[in-house]
């Protein structure tokens, strides 16, 4: 019956992957994933969540149950505190329902679907560009897509009157993603001060905030920090949704755990909200797993753990940061045309080189260096053995 099922696209970021391990060069280079590594080039699993996992290995009275459909109540608890702040006024007033979901895009898709059935306004704005997956998730739970404008490619920096301007001209109500921080795939953030006439803008509006927080932590090493533009958008009491990911932060990338939080107005509008989420969930998956949430938990409300685990995010963090000062030198030293300065002002996982496609295909081509078409590299996968091999393709590309 499916003899004429077409063939379906790669996944334009997971296919950068595919082709890298099909190249049999030794000097090959994987920029594209999204996910860290050490200095070493391996994937890392980090101390803390070993031990947490030791824990959860040795408690006998841990069984494998299913969890409700919302998730574990620690994990959304102390989840909610770690975005919104220990003391947040919202979360003392009991009006924000959590909910654990699959990871960052089980969290969208979530609040997705919940939108789509209950909220009278079907567009949502999402930036240009944004993940690639966005628009996938948005509009296959039968929302509107909309862009907004967000990335100035001549100054490689954030298009904040063209940003302002289309959030103006949205229609009242409508719905607005927003990268909390570590915008993927750009690394530009607006500025605290910016953030703030955001905030004013859509709340005169009335456009409702949906934060995609996949990094915090990452962007900074500080998680607080991190999630500042989610925390001012709550503190004037107003709506706003936010998805969480543990993929980035504590590397529990399979693992798939992540929340959904929808902050409301009171607590009997959260607990009617609530019950709605269940009903989204339950004929969708029925209910989380239960692994990955218990390590996040059992990090999450002991005060050793989370501390030490500031401390390997923080580790994490800086070696990105190290990376792109390191590129940066690499590309001065050998007297590359162009100003590089973004590599080192950019935020978080990636840099948005400005490479062209033409010039990504070269240097996969000719120096196997894999990375997505619209030049993103991810500045985890490199290290400090890789940097000099990276700056002579970047500056074989540019003068070619
Ligand atoms: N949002 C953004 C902006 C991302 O970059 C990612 C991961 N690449 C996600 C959400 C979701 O990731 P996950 O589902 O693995 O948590």
């Amino acid at each position: 019956v499916f003899a004429n099922i077409p063939q379906g696209p790669e996944d334009p970021i997971l296919g950068v992957t595919v082709a890298y391990n099909k190249d049999p060069s030794p000097i090959k280079l994987n920029l594209g994933v999204g996910a860290y590594r050490t200095e070493e080039g391996k994937p890392l699993v980090l101390d803390v969540v070993r031990r947490a996992e030791q824990i959860i290995l040795n408690d006998r009275s841990r069984v494998k149950e299913y969890l409700p459909i919302t998730g574990l109540p620690d994990f959304n608890k102390f989840s909610a505190k770690l975005i919104f702040g220990n003391d947040s006024p919202a979360i003392q007033e009991n009006r924000i329902v959590t909910v654990q979901c699959l990871s960052g895009t089980g969290s969208l898709r979530v609040g997705a679907e919940f939108l789509a059935r209950h909220y009278h306004e079907r567009t949502i704005y999402i930036p240009q560009p944004t993940w690639g997956n966005h628009p996938k998730v948005f509009t296959i739970a039968g929302l509107s897509v909309k862009y907004y404008r967000y990335y100035d490619p001549t100054t490689r920096g954030l298009d904040f009157q063209g940003l302002l301007e289309d959030l103006r001209s949205a229609p009242s109500g409508a719905i607005v993603l927003l990268h909390a921080c570590a915008h993927n795939p750009t690394g530009v953030d607006p500025t605290l001060e910016q953030w703030e006439q955001i905030r004013q803008l859509m709340r005169s509006r009335g456009l409702l905030p949906f934060f995609d927080s996949a990094y915090q932590g990452f962007a900074s090493g500080n998680l607080d920090a991190d999630a500042q533009s989610v925390r001012i958008f709550v503190a004037d009491g107003g709506e706003c949704f936010a998805a969480q990911s543990y993929a980035k932060n504590m590397g529990l990338y399979g693992e798939r755990v992540g929340a959904l939080s929808i902050v409301c107005k009171s607590t009997d509008v959260a607990s009617r909200v609530e019950s709605q989420l269940k009903l989204v969930i339950r004929p969708m998956y029925s209910n989380p797993p239960i692994h990955g949430a218990s390590i996040v938990a059992t990090i999450l409300k002991d005060r050793n753990m989370f501390s030490e685990w500031t401390v390997e995010l923080k580790a994490m963090a800086d070696r990105i940061i190290s990376m792109r000062q390191q590129l940066f030198d690499a590309l001065r030293a050998r007297g590359t045309p162009g100003d590089w300065s973004h590599i080192i002002k950019q935020i978080g996982m990636f840099t948005f080189t400005g490479l062209n496609t033409e010039q990504v295909k070269f240097m996969t081509k000719e120096y196997h260096i894999y990375m997505t078409s619209d030049g993103r590299i991810s500045m985890a996968g490199l290290s400090s053995r890789t940097v000099p091999h990276l700056a002579d393709a970047i500056h074989a590309a540019v003068t070619r």
